[in-house]
């Protein structure tokens, strides 16, 4: 489609709608939008995105958001390093944390495996899980993936990868809503998931 508005104006709507979850229609609506209001608000949504860009990475560990090196969890010397909680995404550490069950550290896989996607184990942390195992004496990992067909695939697929290396490999019970997110598990729902983790060899 041929660009109808004014340079400025199209590169917006070209950005907004390169994200996740917006549509052509959306990104030309918020671009007008940001055209209605002060320069001042529209400034200080710039300079968030420029600060999360200039400030924020992921912890070089754990591959969770981090101000510098490494996250403050991985940071935190009372967490036990023994137990890790694996992740699909930062947002997971805050609902898990929420819950206040758990006092051990975690690894965020950035994603799921996803066939149709063509997202495969290569493209997510896995590698670097393997190699914290033994320099930083791991004794459980928790697979802490989404309640869904890809979480239930990458779930098994470390099941089956971690088990023979003589580590305790658990995933969190049932009774979270299938087919959800864990970020939308309430607390008291995915504290009990947790509770009622079942080793995956069993
Ligand atoms: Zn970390």
């Amino acid at each position: 489609m041929a660009s109808l508005y004014a340079g400025p104006v199209q590169d917006v709507i070209d950005e907004l709608g390169r994200l996740p979850g917006i549509g052509p229609k959306s990104a030309q609506r918020i671009a007008f939008y940001l055209l209605r209001v002060s320069t001042q608000e529209a400034s200080r949504l710039a300079r968030s995105i420029t600060e999360l860009k200039e400030r924020i990475s992921f912890c070089r560990v754990c591959f969770n958001i981090a101000e510098g090196e490494r996250c403050t969890l991985c940071l935190d010397e009372r967490r036990d390093a023994t137990v890790l909680c694996v992740v699909e995404e930062p947002p997971d550490i805050v609902a898990i944390e929420r819950t206040g069950e758990f006092r051990g550290r975690y690894h965020v896989l950035q994603g799921a495996i996803s066939p149709i996607e063509g997202i495969g184990p290569d493209q997510l942390r896995v590698k670097e899980l393997l190699t914290r195992i033994e320099p930083e004496g791991i004794e459980e990992i928790i697979l802490c993936t989404n309640p869904n067909i890809e979480g239930e695939a990458t779930a098994m697929y470390l099941g089956r990868l971690l088990g023979p290396l003589g580590v305790r490999v658990t995933r969190i019970a049932s009774g979270l809503p299938v087919g959800g997110d864990l970020e939308y598990a309430d607390e008291l729902t995915l504290g009990r998931a947790l509770e009622g983790r079942r080793r995956v060899d069993d």
